[in-house]
């Protein structure tokens, strides 16, 4: 065997995405397939097994060494037993020792951590958090996700449960969030509270080019309102600074506790540039004690779409079980 490699798996609400990348981050082979929520445990299981044992045979043939497997996923796992307490989407999965179980079929050394975790770490070795050594990374789609790299290590918590940052609470009279409470930073930064919002803005009255476009037949997405915001539509300006603010908030609020040197922000709505950057950085340079907002920088994640099994790889290379 000549080159090392690990494959990464990140579960999806919608698809399995997959890959065998190397110890420096590197995508030799990528797959995916759809997540079929009516199947259950068994079918995504053994879906799961095929593909991966095809793509350690294909490696293999190639004298490449697999090193071992690296899962994330989404919700509560339990990262020293490689335990998933349950998948959200995806039913069957309660309390599944999926760790042990991957074992038994791979024959290959498992790793298990959430999802946002796994994008922190892929940034911290290879994209924007490279170099550094105490980062927030937060992906911005239809929840946020968030993972903490403190001195240079992934920080899980006392029951890994670390890092929800999407459950800070910014207004205890805001608008209920999927947790229960009310008013995080999740209802302000979600994509779908982010459409909700406009959509009731709209509806009670609000001017903007955006009634045209719905009207039209368009999609209301943040991009959208986004491209409104480029044609100087007041009220999607205003929308951006909004959401900008309260994230920026947060963001004072961690860069206070933590005092970090990168914070990187990826997913669907932190692609709109400006927008969004200039809001949160401005706000976060007021609430934030100077020291700790001088030593941050704010900046967009450098990996996209593939950051989650990459990160998911990075796992079996990092990992000292
Ligand atoms: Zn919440």
């Amino acid at each position: 065997m000549e080159k090392k490699a690990a494959i990464g798996v990140d579960i999806g609400g919608g698809s399995v995405k997959f890959g065998l990348v190397t110890s420096s981050g590197r995508v030799l082979e990528r797959g995916q397939f759809p997540t079929n929520p009516r199947g259950g445990k068994k079918l995504l299981f053994d879906q799961l097994v095929g593909q991966l044992r095809s793509l350690i045979s294909g490696a293999e043939a190639r004298r490449i060494k697999v090193a071992g497997v690296g899962l994330g996923a989404p919700g509560p796992i339990d990262v020293e037993r490689g335990f998933v307490y349950f998948f959200p989407n995806i039913p069957g999965w309660k309390n599944t020792p999926i760790r042990a179980e991957l074992e038994r079929a791979l024959r290959r050394p498992v790793f298990v951590d959430n999802d946002a975790n796994g994008v922190a770490l892929a940034e911290f070795l290879y994209g924007a958090g490279k170099g550094m050594r105490n980062l927030i990374a937060l992906t911005l789609g239809t929840g946020v996700g968030g993972g903490l790299v403190l001195n240079g290590r992934l920080f899980h918590g006392e029951a890994f449960s670390a890092a929800e940052i999407g459950h800070i609470v910014l207004d205890e009279k805001g608008s209920r969030c999927s947790c229960g409470n009310r008013g995080c930073l999740e209802t302000y930064v979600g994509s779908g509270y982010f459409t909700a919002k406009v959509r009731r803005r709209l509806a009670a009255g609000a001017k903007s080019i955006l009634s045209r476009w719905l009207k039209e037949g368009r999609e209301l997405t943040p991009r959208l309102v986004a491209e409104a915001a480029q044609k100087k539509d007041r009220f999607a300006i205003l929308l951006w600074e909004e959401t900008g603010e309260r994230l920026g908030t947060a963001l004072a609020g961690l860069a206070n506790v933590l005092n970090p040197d990168r914070i990187i922000l990826g997913g669907g709505i932190a692609q709109n540039g400006s927008m969004i950057f200039d809001p949160v950085i401005r706000t976060l340079r007021k609430k934030a004690f100077p020291i700790a907002a001088r030593s941050v920088k704010v900046v967009p994640a450098a990996l996209g779409p593939e950051s989650g099994f990459i990160g998911a790889a990075a796992q079996v290379f990092v990992s000292n079980h």
